[in-house]
């Protein structure tokens, strides 16, 4: 499933592609998506310019220059392209938007559990985040906020790193990173981290994060970005998908369990909770502390 990373690197490839194209025409619409509004897509997209792309957690979101908002969220397998007519893949394909200088813009979802919305006001949009109730930005995290949500429940910590109301961006790759750049168990409790665990633990999430945008994101089964290129990330990943693998730390092989309902991969060994001094880069052989 697209996380953060993967999210980011699609907006940064679509905004040079899309700012200031044009809707000519709505080829095909979302109705095949399990969770798409339903709206007259023609009259509310054709002869729209694109003002600008963005997102906020895992949502993609196009501002029209009718201040409507088109928000796309990529589910499990959704991929958003904008690509020259009769480029790419052609099936699966369940939204296509005509662009100006024949282009098209694509909704590509095998599973179909992607999300596509239109607010035709800031208003409906303003009211459609408050439902979300969606957590902070990773790098714009309140360290007081942080500290007091994380030492205030007993929940484990991949629960609490998977929580878009405590948190938005991290899913299962990053959240299992995270935690072992963070040198903590998977299945320690918030309210049992010191203080200096729970900074570490923040900081941790940053570094993944950052290094795996640098990377354009994790391809680990359908994700591209948005022009198509695969993602370099999961050349680099310390324990997601390494079950049995030796920890490249310590040697010790990564051991997989099932936490809040997912896979969860960590290293019994470095993943103690021992506190570490400071949190070093998110690179193989930049380990130490
Ligand atoms: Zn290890």
């Amino acid at each position: 499933m697209p996380e953060l990373p993967e999210v980011e690197t699609v907006v940064r490839d679509l905004r040079p592609l899309l700012c200031g194209r044009t809707i000519l025409s709505v080829i095909k619409t979302p109705e095949a998506i399990r969770r798409a509004g339903k709206h007259p897509w023609e009259a509310v997209l054709k002869n729209r310019h694109f003002e600008s792309i963005s997102r906020r957690g895992k949502w993609i979101i196009h501002q029209l220059d009718n201040k409507g908002h088109l928000l796309i969220h990529l589910g499990m397998t959704g991929q958003l392209l904008v690509q020259p007519k009769g480029h790419g893949l052609t099936d699966h394909l369940h939204m296509i938007l005509a662009l100006d200088q024949t282009f098209e813009w694509k909704f590509r979802d095998i599973r179909r559990f992607g999300n596509i919305q239109y607010f035709a006001n800031p208003t409906d949009l303003a009211l459609f985040w408050t439902k979300q109730n969606l957590g902070p930005e990773p790098f714009m995290v309140d360290r007081h906020y942080w500290a007091t949500r994380v030492k205030g429940t007993s929940r484990n910590l991949k629960a609490l790193l998977l929580d878009q109301t405590l948190l938005v961006g991290l899913g299962n790759i990053y959240a299992d990173e995270a935690l072992h750049l963070a040198k903590l168990h998977p299945e320690m409790r918030g309210q049992n981290l010191t203080s200096k665990q729970n900074e570490c633990l923040l900081r941790a999430i940053e570094n993944v994060l950052t290094e795996s945008i640098k990377n354009r994101g994790s391809t680990i089964r359908d994700y591209v970005g948005g022009s198509g290129l695969k993602g370099g990330q999961q050349l680099n990943l310390q324990v997601y998908g390494r079950t049995d693998n030796p920890c490249f730390t310590c040697g010790n092989p990564i051991k997989r369990t099932v936490l809040a309902g997912r896979s969860t991969h960590f290293c019994p060994k470095c993943q103690l909770g021992q506190p570490r001094k400071s949190i070093g880069s998110y690179t193989k052989g930049d380990r130490t502390v």
